[in-house]
């Protein structure tokens, strides 16, 4: 391989989280690299329209602002060189590998900040692989950032509360929500919020952004029912309904919304501490107060610490930003401690407010169950049977994949590992450390590995 490139930092990911990072760096005369596999910043949250297209209305809603105001400061940055269309798919200390439209390229930098988020949990159920059912982030990517419908008649089902959101912008885009159907009961949810009244106040703007939503659904007649537990997708070539509790449902299209997981594999790949995320399962990565991971040169900011949200990633961000300063003698200890003030206030406020919501959303008790025959690793189409075979023999997750290829293939068991972990837990207790992280973190041609440069 060619010398690596070199800047002073890279920072894996252009969310909330990484471009907060870069702005607590900006006058500091470092080089700072970028790199994200959306061709736009943004991240999940933002989801920018493809270069040269126009979606009227864009993301109008208020709560949206102090994004939209962020990205436009990320956007004026002079030292940032942006990677878009690249994914970040090696990592160990001091260097990262990606890969791009131009191949495979190596990067290396003294601090190295993953800022990767968060991803839909994968929630297999009878008939979850038909066409037209989607994880409902998915939905909601298509709708954010191309007002694309994913179908006529979309179900959205699950525990989390997101998906309110998701189907008033389905209907805002002019779609049809079949219902939007939570698991649990609507008196636990509300529960779990008042326990802690001031906590759920001090985020008014979220409950009032849910209020809009259930607005919207409200006036479109959309129905919204709680305590009803989808039990299997149906349909022949593609979705054509669902079995719920509450009976059948004509749908062409479906989003499952039980919860997110954070964006784990680079930290993992790297060696650093991680320890077992939120109630949806997945790994969080470790951190002190300046967002250091375990490994030297390391940070972890935004979900890839934990799902708390686009306010807490934007301020775990700024105090990995900050810490790369003081790491790098550019700030004094005294002044990053005056500058991070405001930051760890607001994460402490921001993942106060996640936890509850964790808890009012925890899919835990309400995950629907596949059959023997229901797929659980898509990549390489290892059925839930077969892997409670291996896991009543007293496998580790580490022995399944090794014996059924479960978590092999191109996601690299992103998607099916927190099943496989869930089931071992119910078996076994959680003590299992999950796949051992390898090279490639996401899929790549193999003539990109090939290839001389
Ligand atoms: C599909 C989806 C939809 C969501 N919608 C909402 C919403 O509407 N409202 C809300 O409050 N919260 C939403 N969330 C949660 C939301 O993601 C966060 O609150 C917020 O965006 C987190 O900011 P972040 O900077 O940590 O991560 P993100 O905004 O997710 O940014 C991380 C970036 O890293 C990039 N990335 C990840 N791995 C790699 C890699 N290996 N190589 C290169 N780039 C990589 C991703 O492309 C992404 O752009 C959503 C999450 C998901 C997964």
């Amino acid at each position: 391989m060619a010398e690596p490139e070199r800047f002073d930092v890279v920072i894996v990911g252009g969310g909330p989280a990484g471009q907060a990072a870069a702005i607590a760096l900006a006058g500091h005369s470092l080089s700072i690299a970028v790199i994200d596999e959306q061709m736009r910043p943004g991240g999940q949250i933002l989801r920018q329209p493809p270069a040269g297209f126009t979606v009227a209305n864009w993301l109008a809603d208020r709560s949206y602002a102090p994004l939209k105001d962020q990205l436009d400061r990320f956007g004026q940055l002079e030292n940032v060189s942006w990677l878009g269309g690249h994914s970040a798919i090696g990592l160990q200390a001091g260097s990262i590998v990606a890969s791009g439209p131009d191949g495979m390229r190596t990067i290396a930098a003294d601090r190295i900040l993953i800022a990767a988020g968060c991803q839909d949990l994968a929630v297999p159920l009878p008939g979850w692989t038909l066409p037209g059912v989607y994880a409902a982030g998915g939905i909601q990517a298509f709708t954010k950032s191309q007002q694309l419908l994913a179908g006529r008649r979309v179900l959205l089902a699950g525990t989390h509360p997101l998906q309110l959101i998701i189907a008033a912008q389905i209907v805002a885009a002019g779609g049809t929500v079949a219902a939007v159907l939570f698991a649990q009961p609507r008196a636990a949810m509300v529960r779990a919020l008042a326990r802690h009244p001031l906590t759920a106040l001090g985020r008014l703007s979220d409950l009032f952004t849910a209020r809009a939503a259930m607005a919207t659904l409200a006036r479109s007649g959309t129905p919204v029912r709680y305590d009803v537990s989808l039990s299997a997708l149906t349909g022949r070539d593609r979705v054509s309904g669902a079995t719920t509790s509450a009976g059948d449902l004509q749908c062409d299209a479906a989003g499952l919304c039980y919860g997110f997981v954070p964006q784990s594999a680079l930290p993992r790949m790297a060696g650093a501490r991680m320890v077992a995320a939120g109630p949806a399962g997945g790994w969080a990565c470790v951190h002190d107060d300046w967002m250091r991971t375990s490994v030297p040169g390391l940070y972890a900011a935004g979900e890839t610490v934990g799902v708390a949200g686009a306010a807490a990633a934007a301020a775990g961000g700024e105090l990995a930003g900050l810490g790369i300063a003081l790491d790098l003698g550019l700030l004094d200890t005294k002044a990053a401690h005056r500058s991070a003030q405001g930051a760890r206030r607001q994460l402490a406020r921001h993942r106060a407010f996640a936890s509850l919501l964790d808890t009012a959303a925890d899919p835990r008790a309400f995950f629907p169950a596949p059959d023997s025959g229901t797929i659980v690793c898509r990549c390489e189409d290892i059925e839930h049977g077969i892997l409670s075979e291996r896991v009543s023999a007293g496998d580790s997750a580490n022995a399944v994949k090794l014996a059924t290829r479960c978590g092999m293939g191109v996601c690299q068991g992103r998607n099916c590992e927190p099943t496989l972990l869930r089931m071992i837990s119910a078996a076994r207790g959680p003590n299992d450390a999950g796949f051992t992280a390898r090279f490639p973190a996401r899929p790549l041609a193999i003539a990109d590995l090939l290839a001389p440069d």
